[in-house]
């Protein structure tokens, strides 16, 4: 039997650690072996590499260096900057704070507030079009004078839409001057924007913005959350004055040195790499739409990342379709890894208001460095062999 190459396309689910990277983690954990909060060298060479990377991630940002927080990744910066400001505001003197967010968040973010409004806070979740893009009409009716905080991702993580950030962060500064307060912030979630969209925090006008080591070809287990200068926020755990007083616990210059060097090494390629995925991500959406009946495309050709296709395919399970494809040698996804083991319907397929029995099941490829042609022509092929498969079956 022929070998057939494994064609990876789960990158919104975890990126492979860049070779070169790799080799600095190591390189970094084996020279650096002290606490960088000792006072000894050891610990004051391993604060140097720490500091560095926190300045390389910064300068990537256009943000200062000390609004950079290291954390475990995008769960925790995300569960950082919503209980920490919503908390912030508690202490401000705001008793009824209020927070806004789209209706398509990870469930890192939606989670969280899910929690807190158990405990009573009041949040409004922004609806999204056909596209999965929010609405900023209605964004502006929802802000009241108790609005703490907005909430809305760069890249939805399921179907590849990008939000438009400079709309909302006007709509977020208006508010601010309009109840002349420092109420509300904006923070976005960008670990699925980090390869292809700009990061410029200035230009995007976010107060808080998260993103994730694993996403950008770095190590897992590390992330980041910034926060603008003056942003009142309360730490989420407790215990040591690490990270300013702001993240308790050990830092790893290793990780943080990998994820810089993994995030200026993506910087370096990014309008290389988006347009080469771009043509890959059209070609392989046009390809499985003329090859299989009734299926139909969630999210936007033109308004979508460079790196997600998300498809429906009418009577078929999205669970057995992945399968059927890991079988064939394809690695996809039905929904986000996050929730791939809870059976309901994506919230996200949901809101563009598309998880009707005849539009089926979801499966999402994406695409990332050692994606190619070859890879492109080959899927839709195995996909539509699969479909006719499953439907003999009777997998509906
Ligand atoms: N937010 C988004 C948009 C994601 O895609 C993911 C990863 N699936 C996360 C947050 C969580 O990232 P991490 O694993 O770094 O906590």
């Amino acid at each position: 039997m022929k070998f057939m190459k494994r064609i990876y396309l789960d990158h919104a689910a975890a990126t492979p650690v860049d070779p070169q990277v790799l080799k600095k983690i190591t390189e970094t954990a084996k020279k650096f072996p002290g606490n960088p909060s000792a006072l000894h060298r050891e610990g004051q060479e391993a604060r140097k590499v720490l500091e560095y990377a926190r300045t390389q991630i910064a300068s990537v940002l256009s943000a200062h260096s000390d609004e950079i927080i290291f954390t475990s990744g995008a769960t925790e910066a995300n569960n950082m900057a919503i209980s920490g400001v919503v908390q912030a505001a508690r202490m401000r003197g705001i008793k009824n704070p209020h927070v806004i967010i789209s209706a398509i968040e990870h469930p890192s973010v939606l989670r969280v507030l899910r929690a807190l409004e158990t405990w009573g806070l009041r949040v409004d979740y922004l609806g999204v079009d056909a596209h999965g893009t929010v609405d900023i009409k209605e964004l502006r009716k929802l802000i009241t004078p108790e609005t703490v905080l907005v909430s809305v991702m760069y890249v939805n993580n399921e179907i590849g839409t990008i939000e438009p950030l400079r709309d909302i962060a006007k709509e977020v500064r208006h508010a601010r001057k309009v109840y002349e307060s420092v109420f509300p912030y904006f923070h976005s979630d960008a670990s699925q924007a980090a390869n292809y969209c700009n990061l410029n925090v200035l230009q995007l006008g976010v107060d808080l913005m998260t993103l994730s080591s694993g996403k950008v070809y770095g190590p897992r287990g590390v992330g980041m959350l910034f926060a603008r200068r003056g942003v009142h926020m309360t730490p989420l755990m407790h215990g040591g004055e690490h990270e300013a007083g702001r993240r308790p616990g050990t830092e790893s210059p290793a990780l943080a040195q990998g994820f810089a060097e993994a995030l200026v090494l993506t910087e370096k390629i990014k309008i290389k790499e988006s347009k080469r995925l771009t043509v890959l991500r059209n070609f392989l959406i046009t390809q499985i739409l003329k090859k299989i009946p009734g299926s139909s495309l969630n999210g936007s050709l033109e308004g979508g990342a460079p790196h997600i296709a998300n498809i429906s395919i009418p009577g078929i399970d999205s669970e057995s379709l992945v399968l059927y494809l890991d079988a064939a040698g394809i690695a996809a996804s039905g929904r986000s890894a996050c929730t791939s083991s809870s059976s309901e319907v994506s919230h996200v397929i949901l809101a563009i208001g598309k998880a009707t029995r005849e539009e089926g099941g979801t499966i999402r490829f994406s695409l990332g460095r050692e994606t190619s042609r070859e890879d492109m022509v080959r899927v839709p092929k195995e996909l539509s062999r699969v479909v006719a498969l499953l439907s003999t079956k009777g997998f509906k």
